[in-house]
């Protein structure tokens, strides 16, 4: 099996004041292309989750692997290379640059990667037409819908093909029918794209092949474990 994400054992305890256990003894093997929605309450642990993935916290113990390899006794720089290498990242606020063309907001996607800015704009424009908005390159994100906010976001992330794309509430600002595109979206990466999304809405969740559902910190459901 081709793991893309591994949690071992992972527990994360916020420093005082207040010592807070967001996670306890979470194990959780993502395989490469798979779709997962990780849902549960508010307060359930689930964007710590997401950030110990995207190796944005580090876990108080356990082990944490990226594509096979274990992230434990990385530096910070190295962390920042593992993201930048093999993490995408989508949030529910889109963090797109106003004064930038989508065009250009999708370039500075590969900015760490070294790559001329003629490739970077090519590759800019060949993920926008794969998320539908072939027609919107010169176009400001103000000009832009919400729904199509979201897919300059999600194209910015794709555009350097990580392995794993990390979306915490991706639809959460947007209207039901849109969101629903946007899930559709991802759902669609399935295969070529690890996906882990959280979400509060059981309609964007179903539409990931696989459901883990968190409570105070501990993994309750999964069917999808193996
Ligand atoms: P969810 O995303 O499911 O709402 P979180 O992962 O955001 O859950 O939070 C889990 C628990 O950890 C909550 O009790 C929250 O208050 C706490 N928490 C989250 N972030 C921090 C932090 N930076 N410092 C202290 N406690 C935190």
């Amino acid at each position: 099996m081709n793991a893309a994400l591994e949690l071992h054992l992972v527990n994360k305890i916020y420093p005082p004041p207040t010592t807070v256990t967001a996670l306890r003894d979470v194990s959780l093997v993502v395989r490469a292309g798979e779709t997962v929605a990780v849902t549960g309450p508010s307060g359930a642990g689930k964007t710590t989750l997401l950030s110990i993935l995207g190796t944005l916290e580090r876990p108080t113990s356990g082990v944490v692997r990226i594509a096979g390899t274990d992230t434990t006794d990385m530096s910070d720089h190295e962390l920042s290379g593992v993201r930048a290498w093999h993490l995408g990242f989508v949030f529910q606020q889109f963090f797109l640059l106003e004064h930038l063309s989508v065009l250009d907001n999708v370039a500075t996607g590969l900015l760490y990667r070294g790559v001329p800015a003629a490739t970077r704009r090519a590759r800019a424009g060949e993920v926008l037409e794969q998320v539908g908005l072939a027609g919107r390159l010169r176009h400001r994100p103000a000009q832009l819908s919400g729904g199509e906010r979201q897919r300059v976001a999600i194209a910015r992330a794709l555009v350097g093909r990580p392995a794993v794309l990390l979306a915490d509430e991706p639809t959460g600002n947007l209207d039901s029918a849109t969101g629903g595109e946007i899930a559709a979206l991802l759902a669609g990466l399935a295969g070529t794209t690890t996906v882990v999304l959280i979400t509060h809405n059981a309609e964007v969740a179903s539409t990931m092949a696989r459901q883990v559902r968190l409570r105070d910190g501990r993994i309750v459901d999964d069917p999808g474990a193996s």
